[in-house]
């Protein structure tokens, strides 16, 4: 099955110099997915959809620092997502990456929260009433629990354990569970044994996308976080979303 990937063409700006800005790197995944996926361009989020999750004085600071609007298209190519997931599995191509924004700050090469912004969306428009959150970075997502993990028709998952099998059987647990009307995955790929975690394959990516699929009630949809070796990203992210899109 053909899965929709939203993207922009000004993802391919190096917009800093972190390893998510990388040049190459957003290049390797678009390559990866395209034969296989409906390659769709949207651009900025809302400023009410960005303003309903970060307060004005730290929109100010991303202004200031000259990266509004590459990161207000990275939240608006995830609400795009979001919304087609509802329907069918999709994928926000998209960089800054958004888990370690919080309302009032951000770190970790994050500016906005792309999750969160395309989550809130959803539910300001009445197109969900509950929502999940797994995400399986290496890192943990600080910025979604501090704007999501208060409210009480979201829950999430960043897994914590430390050995394959285990983190394996930690998401299958808690995803067999969800009754949720979407699933955000927080997609980053960085905790791959040819990445900086070192603890998953390629297939485990598959395998979390098959048991998602698989569990799900209604709609679900990805966005990329982490992930900064160019030889695998897209391999991994390819596979989740195949998983996602498995009969
Ligand atoms: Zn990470």
């Amino acid at each position: 099955m053909e899965f929709k990937t939203f993207f922009n063409h000004g993802f391919y700006t190096e917009y800093t110099s972190d390893p998510a800005a990388e040049e190459g790197r957003i290049e390797s995944v678009y390559d990866e997915i395209e034969p296989f996926s409906k390659i769709i361009i949207k651009g900025e989020a809302d400023p009410e959809d960005i303003l309903r999750v970060h307060d004005e004085t730290h929109v100010a600071s991303v202004k200031d620092e000259g990266l509004y609007e590459i990161a207000a298209i990275a939240a608006g190519c995830t609400i795009e997502a979001a919304k087609t997931g509802i329907n069918e599995p999709s994928f926000a191509l998209v960089r800054p990456p958004g888990h370690h924004a919080s309302s009032g700050s951000s770190w970790g090469f994050c500016y906005f929260n792309n999750v969160a912004v395309a989550i809130e969306h959803l539910k300001f428009q009445k197109l969900i009433e509950t929502a999940f959150v797994l995400d399986f970075d290496m890192h943990y997502g600080d910025g979604t629990e501090n704007i999501l993990g208060g409210k009480s028709y979201v829950s999430i998952l960043n897994p914590a354990s430390s050995d394959r099998n285990s983190y394996m059987k930690e998401i299958k647990s808690v995803v067999s569970k969800v009754n949720a009307d979407i699933i955000a995955i927080s997609a980053g790929f960085d905790n791959h044994v040819n990445d900086w975690g070192g603890l998953l394959y390629t297939e485990d990516y598959y395998e979390i996308g098959q048991m998602v699929k698989a569990n799900r009630k209604k709609g679900v949809f990805a966005a990329l976080e982490g992930g900064y070796n160019h030889d695998v990203i897209g391999k991994n992210a390819l596979a989740l979303m195949q998983g996602l899109c498995t009969d």
